[in-house]
C-alpha cells in the first residue's frame, strides 16, 4: 500500500532536510516534486492541486522558513494535510440509533460488497450485536446463495431470500422480522451491476426511502483508482452514502482512490478491506495511514 508514494515522498524530504534553512526556490522545488508523486500514485489531479497550494501556503509562512528545522516543518505539514486528505478525524458507524441499526451496502459488481458485508456483520458481532444479514441483489441468484453461505460460515442467521422476489419488499420485511427478534443490527446486501444503472439507482432509492438506513456504505474496488472516486461521486449525489469501505487495499501499491474519495465526496473513509478471508477488515485510521505513508 502506498508503496511508490511513500518512497517518493522520503526522497523529496530527504532533500529538503539536508539543505539545513529553506528558502522559497527549495520550497517551490520540492512541492513541484510532491505534486508529481502525488500525480503518479493517481490522485485526483484537483485534489492534487488544492493540496499542493495548501501546503505551499503553509510552508512558505515565517515560522518555517525562520526555523532552525525546515525541512522537518515542512514534513509536518505535509503530514497534517495528508492527514485531511485521507478524512481527518477518524469516523466510525454511527450506532447512536436504538436497535436495529440498519446498514445499506451499495456499489458496482464485483467492488466486494457481499464479502464486506459479511466482514462488517463479524465486527458489529465483536462491538457485541447480533447482526442480520439480507441478501437484496435478486439479479443474480448467487449473490443470495453467496451471502448465505458467509452467513452460515459466522453462524448468523440471514433473511431467506430469493430471486422473485422484490428487493425493497425484501429489506422491509427483513427489518420488520428483525424487530421481531430482536436482531441489533441489518445489513442489506443490495445488487451491483458493472455500471451504473438507473433501474438500479431508483431500486436504491426506494429501499433508502423505505428502510430509512442509518448508514449507507459505498463500497469500492480501491484497484480501480480514480473510476472509484468518479462512481462514489455518482452514488453519493443520489443517495448521500454516509462513507465508504475501499476493499483490496493490500493490492493497491499506489493510494490514489483511497488519497482522493474524501475530498471529493466529503464522505469519509470507515474501512478497507484487505483480503478475502472475513477477518480482512480494518477501522481506516487517517492518522496512522499518513504515518505509514511518511514513515
Ligand atoms: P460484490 O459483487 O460487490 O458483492 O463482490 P464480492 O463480495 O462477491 O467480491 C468480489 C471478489 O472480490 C471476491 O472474489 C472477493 O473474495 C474479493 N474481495 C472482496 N474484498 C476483498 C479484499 O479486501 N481483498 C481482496 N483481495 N479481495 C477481496
Amino acid at each position: 500500500m502506498f508503496d511508490s508514494l511513500s518512497e517518493r515522498l522520503n526522497s523529496v524530504f530527504k532533500k529538503l532536510k539536508g539543505h539545513g534553512r529553506l528558502d522559497e526556490q527549495n520550497i517551490q522545488a520540492g512541492m513541484r516534486e510532491v505534486r508529481l508523486a502525488l500525480l503518479e500514485a493517481d490522485v485526483n489531479y484537483k485534489v492534487v492541486k488544492d493540496f499542493t497550494q495548501r501546503v505551499k501556503e503553509r510552508a512558505l509562512g515565517q515560522e518555517v522558513l525562520k526555523s532552525l528545522t525546515p525541512g522537518q516543518q515542512v514534513v509536518k505539514i505535509v503530514k497534517e494535510e495528508l492527514e485531511e486528505l485521507l478524512g481527518g478525524e477518524q469516523q466510525g458507524l454511527d450506532l447512536k440509533a436504538k436497535p436495529p441499526v440498519v446498514i445499506m451496502m451499495v456499489g458496482l459488481q464485483g467492488s466486494g460488497k457481499t464479502t464486506s458485508a459479511g466482514k462488517l456483520a463479524l465486527h458489529l458481532k465483536g462491538l457485541k450485536y447480533s447482526p442480520y444479514l439480507v441478501p437484496a441483489d435478486v439479479y443474480r441468484p448467487a449473490a443470495i446463495d453467496q451471502l448465505h453461505k458467509l452467513a452460515g460460515d459466522l453462524n448468523m442467521p440471514a433473511y431467506p431470500s430469493t430471486s422473485s422476489d422484490n428487493p425493497v419488499d425484501i429489506c422491509m420485511r427483513a427489518l420488520e422480522e428483525a424487530r421481531q427478534k430482536a436482531y441489533t443490527a441489518v445489513i442489506f446486501d443490495t445488487a451491483g451491476r458493472l455500471h451504473i444503472d438507473e433501474t438500479l439507482m431508483q431500486e436504491l432509492v426506494s429501499i433508502k426511502e423505505k428502510c430509512s438506513p442509518h448508514e449507507i456504505l459505498f463500497v469500492a474496488d480501491a484497484m480501480t483508482g480514480q473510476d472509484a472516486v468518479t462512481v462514489a461521486q455518482r452514488f453519493n449525489d443520489l443517495l448521500d452514502i454516509t462513507g465508504v469501505v475501499l476493499t483490496k487495499m493490500e493490492g493497491d501499491a499506489r493510494g490514489g482512490a483511497a488519497l482522493s474519495i474524501k475530498s471529493i465526496t466529503n464522505k469519509p473513509i470507515k474501512f478497507v478491506g484487505t483480503g478475502e478471508k472475513l477477518t480482512d477488515l480494518e477501522v481506516f485510521h487517517p492518522d496512522r495511514v499518513a504515518s505509514r505513508i511518511l514513515g
